[in-house]
């Protein structure tokens, strides 16, 4: 059915009915604001904003994994500060030519990672646009001390979690539509494009334990998310380049020397963290449980120092640290 013949309420009511409640719901879809209630009293609310033919291309993203990925952004800035993702609001700018059967798949996106990591979605807005335009605004809670940008020091130790760089490599094999069919590496990278996890349990747990001292979500490129963590911090930082986190797809497809994506390729939605030497040992035994593996790939250093990237041998690799600016780059 097409979502001129459902209608804007239509739409809204099928979407109530396929929604669960959520806890510390009172009062969620279907009224004029959501009426949440809670006594965990630290609240950390995030935004994103996607848009089509700059974030995402329908040629090459289905409904269902734009959903998930709508979802997966906003949890990565939660888990980036600590935090228990709860609720959601979700806005949504849709084409009139679409049909519910594509929004009925958007959601259902939605639903599978809401439902694994507890979020309940409580509300939104719907209008008519020329382009789909994805507004998602999530709300979590803290029991403990929320993780800022900036509480690194120099000497900490700079962690990420999983491997760097499978998303830009994956969106490159997307656009070139170089990906072979059957091609167990490509499907694992553009399988991470479209589908990223977001680090929950590991933000969570790092934060709780108090051994990230600085954390951030990498969303626009390791250097660019570096250099906001060492800017917040008043610190610089050396990366070593051998110790960076590759997959086997990675290295399969663009070769180990090929760093360009891992150092600046976006939407890895990889956790980077400060952590202070003296704890390594914690650290080391709190991994198991993180959900995800880590890799210690630097160090703060002062901030006259700067930003610098080293190789095995030690020598300077030449930098451009820019991952993506949206009113600077063009793709
Ligand atoms: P308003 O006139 O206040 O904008 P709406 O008719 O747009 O009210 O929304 C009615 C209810 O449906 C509200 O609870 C709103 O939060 C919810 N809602 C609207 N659009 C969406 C959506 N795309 N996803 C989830 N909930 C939505
Ligand atoms: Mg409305």
């Amino acid at each position: 059915m097409l979502l001129k013949e459902l209608g804007e309420f239509g739409l809204i009511e099928r979407i109530r009915r396929r929604t669960p409640k959520g806890r510390g719901v009172r009062v969620g879809i279907g009224d004029d604001a959501a009426w949440l209630e809670s006594r965990k009293r630290t609240f950390l609310i995030t935004s994103d904003l996607l848009i089509e033919g700059i974030h995402f291309n329908l040629k090459w993203t289905s409904f269902y994994a734009l959903g998930y990925k709508s979802l997966a952004v906003n949890l990565s800035d939660l888990a980036a500060m600590g935090a228990s993702p709860a609720y959601l609001i979700l806005s949504l700018g849709i084409p009139v030519d679409f049909s519910a059967a594509d929004i009925e798949e958007f959601y259902r996106g939605i639903r599978s990672l809401a439902s694994r990591s507890g979020v309940a979605l409580v509300g939104g807005d719907t209008s008519a646009s020329r382009r789909f335009v994805i507004s998602a605004c999530l709300v979590g809670h803290c029991a403990h001390r929320p993780v800022t940008r900036g509480g690194a020091k120099v000497g900490d130790d700079l962690y990420i979690t999983g491997t760097l760089g499978d998303s830009a490599l994956g969106l490159r094999l997307l656009k070139k539509r170089g990906a072979r069919l059957g091609d167990k590496n490509h499907a694992h990278l553009i399988s991470r494009h479209r589908l990223p996890s977001p680090r929950l349990t590991a933000g969570k747990l790092l934060a709780r334990q108090g051994l990230a001292r600085a954390m951030i979500d990498v969303s626009d490129g390791l250097l660019q998310d570096l250099t906001h963590l060492c800017k917040a911090s008043g610190t610089g930082a050396v990366i070593w380049q051998e110790a960076l986190p590759l997959s086997r797809a990675y290295r399969m497809t663009a070769g180990a020397k090929d760093l360009r994506d891992a150092l600046t390729g976006g939407e890895d939605y990889e956790l980077l963290f400060a952590v202070r030497p003296r704890d390594r040992g914690r650290l080391e035994k709190a991994k198991r449980r993180l959900g995800v593996a880590v890799a210690r790939i630097g160090r703060c250093v002062t901030r006259r120092a700067g930003i610098t990237v080293l190789d095995r041998r030690g020598t300077l690799r030449s930098l451009s640290t820019a991952g993506y600016d949206h009113f600077r780059d063009k793709r």
